[in-house]
C-alpha cells in the first residue's frame, strides 16, 4: 500500500509548480484564480441555478436555437452567452441585448475553459423539447 498520487501540476497554464492532491492550483494562482469560472460571483451562480434562469433559457433557446457560430461549427445552441461580462450585474445578466446562443463547444472555447459545467446533464442534452 503505497500512496499512489502523483503529484499533480498547477492548473494554471504553463505554471510548473506542484500541488496537493485535491488543489486546483499552487499558492501563487490560487488567489489569481479564486474568483473563476465556477464561482464567479454569488449572485450570479444563484441566478443561474433558479427556476426563474432555466425557464427563461429554455425560451431564450427556443426562439435562438442555433449557435452564434453555426456558419462554423454547426451546432444548436445549447447555453446563453453574456456579450459583455454581466460581472454579477443583474441588469446586464438579464438584459437579452446583452445575450447570444451558443452551443457548449463554441461557449467552452469562448471561455477558455474547458472543465465542464459540474455535469449538469441539461447543458448536455442535444435538444430538449422546447415548446
Ligand atoms: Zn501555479
Ligand atoms: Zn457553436
Amino acid at each position: 500500500m503505497s500512496p499512489m498520487k502523483a503529484p499533480r501540476l498547477c492548473g494554471h497554464q504553463g505554471c510548473p509548480n506542484l500541488i496537493q492532491v485535491g488543489q486546483g492550483y499552487c499558492p501563487v494562482h490560487k488567489a489569481m484564480h479564486k474568483g473563476d469560472y465556477k464561482r464567479r460571483n454569488p449572485i450570479a451562480n444563484r441566478i443561474y441555478g433558479s427556476v426563474r434562469w432555466k425557464k427563461f433559457r429554455k425560451m431564450y433557446l427556443a426562439r435562438n436555437p442555433l449557435c452564434v457560430n453555426y456558419d462554423e461549427c454547426g451546432h444548436s445552441a445549447t447555453a446563453i452567452n453574456h456579450i459583455k461580462d454581466h460581472g454579477g450585474n443583474e441588469d446586464l445578466l438579464w438584459d437579452e441585448s446583452n445575450m447570444e446562443p451558443m452551443c457548449k463547444h463554441c461557449h467552452d472555447v469562448h471561455t477558455g475553459e474547458t472543465r465542464g459545467w459540474g455535469k449538469k446533464s441539461e447543458d448536455s442534452r442535444p435538444d430538449g423539447r422546447y415548446y
